[in-house]
Order: C-alpha cells, then structure tokens, then sequence
C-alpha cells in the first residue's frame, strides 16, 4: 500500500487509492486534517496533532508549528530541551500519519509519495525525503502540489483539458498549469512563492489588530509568547469566519498586566481585511498570469483550487475577474493535494508490477533555469525553465588557454544572460585536462535532474575522461530572492508612512509628494519589479527619516508648551 501524503504548513493530509478512487484517511480524533504541530510534555512524550496544537498556547516553547518554512535549513529547532533539524520535526508529523493510515487501513504502510510546493529547491526536497525516511517510509516520489491537485481533478474525468491550479496555503503559494490528456498529464508550466500564504495575511491582520488595541486601549501587547499565541490563533479563526461574513468580533478578555484587566474588543472587516491582503492576492495574479503565458495555453479549461487560503472570497473574485472562469465545484481544497498524492502513489506502483507499463503517465517540470559560466561574464543556460523531467541536458564548454589544465564549472540559476544576473549555485573544479591548444578541449557538462527535482550536474573531459560532480542546490523563491525580502521591506515602510501622516501635521505639498510615493511603491510591489522596488525602498526611506525628525520638532515643541 501506497499513501499519499499532503505534508502541509498548517495541515497535513493523507490519503490512499480504494478501487479507483482515493480517499482521505481521517486521524485517530477522526479529522481529516491534522496540524503540522509538534509539542512536546515535560515527561518528554511528543505530541503531534491537535494535542500539540492545544499544547501550544500553554506550553509556546515546547511546540514547534510551520516547520515547512524551514524544511532545507541547516539550523536546530528548540523543542523543549531538544534540538530538532527542520526533518527531524516533520518526521514527528508524518510518524504520526503513518500510524493513523496503519490504524485505519489495518495494514502495515511502508511506502509514501510525499508533496511538496512547486519551487520548493534541492535543499527542502532532499529534506523531505530525509524526513520520510526518518518516519520509516520509502519515499517513492516527492510530487509537486499543484500538480497533485491537478491529478487529483482531472482522474475520472475522461475528457482532454487544460488546467490551471491555483493552490494557496497557510505558507506557500503555487500556480500550475497542466495539459491532460486521455492517459497522460503533462504539466506544461510552474510557479510560485515560498513565503506567501494565510500565515502572512494572519500577520497583516494581527498588525492591524494590535494597533487598535494600543490606540483605543494604550494596550501594547507584551512579548509573552502565551498572548502572542492567543492573539494570532484568533485572528486566525476570525480571518477564516471572514470568507463567510462581512464582519467579525474579536474578543480578548482579562489581558493586560497590573491595575485592572482591559477586555480588549477589536471588530474585522472584510472590506478591511481584503485592503490589507490586496497586495498579496495581486502577486498570486500576476504569477498565475506567468503560469498561463509560459505554458502556452490558447485557453484555459477549468480553474482547480486547492490550499485553505483558496477559500477567500477575495481570490475567487480576482480569479474570476482575471480568467473569465469561475473555480470548479466538488474539490475540496485541503484535501486535493493528498488525493492527487495517493493516485499518484498508485501509479507507480502500478508501473512498477508492470515493468514501467503503467496505464497513465505523469509528467512534471523543472521550476528554474540552470546554466554555468562562460567567458566574459556570460551564461549558457543548460536547461530551461519548464522542462519536462526527468532532465538530462549537455553542453560542451572548452578551455580559454593554451594547454590550460584545470576549468572551473560555475553553476548559475536565473534567466539573465550575465552572470551577474544569476544566482550562483556552486562551482567545482575539473583538473587534469588533456593538453590541448585553447578552445580546442572537449568539456561536457552535464545536468541531471530527477523526477524528484533534485539536480547533479558532472563536467567530464572527453579527451582524459577526467569527470567530477556535484549535487547543487537550486534556491526557493527564484523570482523574488532578494525580491521577497524588498518586498516586504518596502511594504511594512510604506505601512509605517501611511500610520505616521495620520498622526503628523505635514505641509500639503509634501503630503502630495509622499502620496504619490505611495502609490508608486503599490504599483512595483504588484509589479514584482526589483529594481523599481529598490528605488521605492530608497525613497520611502528618506521619507521615513523626514517624518521622524517632523515627529522630533512637534514633539520638543509639545514639551515646551508642557
Ligand atoms: P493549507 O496549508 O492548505 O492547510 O492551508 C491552511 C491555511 O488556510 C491557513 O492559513 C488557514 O488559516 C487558511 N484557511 C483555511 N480555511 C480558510 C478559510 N475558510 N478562509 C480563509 N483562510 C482559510
């Protein structure tokens, strides 16, 4: 038996294939879902599950959740008074997964495909499957999100289709598009963002939160992990009641230290909430647009959502608006992913008994361009955004030199013709070269990529048949990198500017000046354009000065009327 597992930042899922159909396996309280959260109690027994959730807000620094944003990091976790790599956490959730899909199917379960977000890197993949192994199970494939969902969609549907999933989590966020057609699902383009998710749009609401709670209370929350905890859980139900309501009350009874406790109340609107996360959902937009412009779709079949934040009305709207297409009905958007993952198990293992004669075939993509180094800065690209995998791509590279003994292979990740454009990898080197006169020296280099996404590039002189290789590890976020970072950065100045010229008294004209500023930096940060919003970061933040020493002047003349 193969289980497919939906190993989440939040939630977690998994399922197995019945006949022909795959169903979702309920944990032993019964739910389908089960919390990414790990706890551990004073006795040292770990929890996972809702009874670590609920550990959570008593117990903070003995529970670890959102473990996925770390997945690849080689930094230790505390749990209590252990230290955990990032696998060895989400070994603990899928241990836990394991056993329920034992306990329920009544069967020992070795073997799993286990997803993964589409841009997840080599580092996180490799994690995973470590994790995996850590929990006992085989991991027979490490399957991309969206495009489970999509398999998971297009099943029993006999007709061919061309699909874009859209699938927005607590932590990441996916767009895939996927061809299908009678036995065969193609994707044919992938993108996304490591950090984009309700985690974030839980953070902008809890901001809005807490400063009303200071101005209407003068209540600033304290860095008590427990109130913290309490305040974000809230928040987070309330953003959920949100996508079926207009408005919600939170309520947070007896906070506050000394004196008399404050019962703090703070009302959510959707309108407001919906301003707040604007940005964010226009980012998954413009991505989504990318998705469809590189996978080279005249039109767009059907439109499948998956991830809990796909719940938001604000996204269906956008969607709507955006494609002309309403989200498909009958796919629940946190199961989708393990499903997909379960069918995908089972053809495998499918394939497997039958020699790799399987009856359905599923082919996936690279989500990067990987190239190396030539002269003068350049780059060749080796293999291109989008290629199906498994890859195996060459190139040959020769030597600069006379009788040059030794090249160094330098592995770059972007698009960008100069090195300086790209990322760099890795590099190694490949000595004892055959004597020969520049440029006349054979190199092939080669990249390798398995169905898994982990890539392994060799450089061999075809002469002396001296070879070296290396593993490298394509880095999350591509189109962001740094963007990502910027991006909020010039988010949370621009918030900061917004709050002051509430407070401040500024002359009209400079009040136009930061307006439209302001505007500006809304329009590169939907636009993603680096440089722009390097640009804005710079003017925001001589504004930000500005608005500090105006703040400075009003507040020494308030001490002199004092
Ligand atoms: P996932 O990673 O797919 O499990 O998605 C979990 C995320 O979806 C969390 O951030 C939840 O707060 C969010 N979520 C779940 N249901 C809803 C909903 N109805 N409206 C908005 N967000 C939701």
């Amino acid at each position: 038996m193969v289980i497919g597992i939906d190993l989440g930042t939040t939630n977690s899922a998994v399922a197995y294939v019945d006949g022909d159909e795959a169903r979702i396996i309920p944990n032993d309280r019964g739910s389908r879902l089960t919390p990414s959260v790990v706890s551990i109690t004073e006795k040292g027994e770990i929890l996972v599950g809702e009874s670590a959730k609920n550990q959570a807000v008593v117990h903070a620094d003995r529970t670890v959740s959102s473990v996925k944003r770390r997945m690849g990091e080689a930094t230790y976790i505390n749990l209590g008074p252990r230290q955990l790599l990032p696998e060895e956490v989400s070994a603990e959730v899928l241990r836990k997964l394991k056993r329920d899909a034992e306990r329920y199917l009544g069967l020992d379960v070795a073997q799993a495909v286990i997803t993964v977000p589409a841009n997840f890197g080599e580092a996180q993949r490799t994690a995973t499957i470590e994790a995996g192994r850590l929990a006992g199970l085989e991991v027979l494939r490490i399957l991309n999100e969206p495009t489970a969902a999509a398999l998971s969609y297009a099943w029993n549907r006999p007709e061919a289709e061309r699909l874009v999933v859209y699938d927005l989590g607590g932590g990441t966020f996916d767009v895939t598009c996927l061809q299908k057609n009678e036995t065969e699902y193609l994707v044919r383009s992938s993108c996304g963002e490591n950090k984009l998710g309700g985690l974030d749009f839980d953070a902008l609401l809890c901001d809005q939160l807490l400063k009303h709670f200071e101005k209407e209370y003068g209540f600033v929350a304290s860095r008590d992990a427990l109130v913290l905890q309490q305040i974000s859980e809230m928040v987070e139900r309330a953003k959920i009641e949100l996508s079926s309501r207009e408005s919600v009350v939170i309520a947070l009874p007896f906070m506050g230290t000394g004196g008399q406790p404050l019962h703090l109340t703070y009302e959510a609107h959707r309108d407001l909430f919906n301003k707040l996360i604007t940005p964010l959902i226009e980012r998954t937009v413009a991505l989504t647009s990318q998705a469809i412009e590189e996978s080279g779709f005249s039109a767009v079949d059907a439109l499948v959502l998956a991830g809990g934040s796909s719940r938001i009305p604000l996204v269906h709207t956008r969607l709507g608006e955006f494609l002309g297409h309403r989200p498909k009905g009958g796919v629940n958007p946190d199961e989708v992913v393990a499903l997909g993952a379960a069918l995908y198990g089972n053809m495998l293992a499918e394939e497997q008994q039958s020699n790799g004669n399987g009856q359905r075939r599923l082919r996936d993509v690279t989500s990067y361009t990987l190239g190396v180094e030539i002269d003068n800065g350049k780059v060749v690209h080796v293999v291109r955004r989008n290629t199906p995998l498994p890859v195996d791509a060459r190139r040959t590279v020769t030597t600069l030199a006379d009788m040059q003994e030794s090249v160094e292979v330098h592995v770059l990740q972007g698009e960008g013709e100069d090195v300086a454009a790209n990322r760099s990898l890795g590099r190694f080197m490949l000595s004892g070269i055959a004597p020969a006169r520049r440029g006349a020296a054979r190199i092939e280099v080669s990249f390798a990529i398995d169905e898994d996404g982990i890539v392994r590039v060799a450089a061999v002189d075809t002469k002396s048949g001296r070879r070296e290789h290396v593993t490298v590890r394509p880095i999350k976020d591509e189109q962001y990198g740094d963007g990502r970072a910027i991006s909020q950065r010039v988010e949370s100045l621009a918030r900061r500017i917004r709050a002051d010229i509430e407070e401040l008294s500024v002359s009209q004209d400079f009040f136009d000046d930061i307006k439209e500023l302001l505007q500006y930096s809304d329009k590169v940060l939907s636009a993603k354009d680096e440089s722009a919003l390097r640009e804005a970061e710079i003017a925001l933040e001589s504004i930000v000065e500005e608005l500090i020493a105006i703040r400075e002047d009003s507040e020494d003349t308030d001490r002199e009327h004092a």
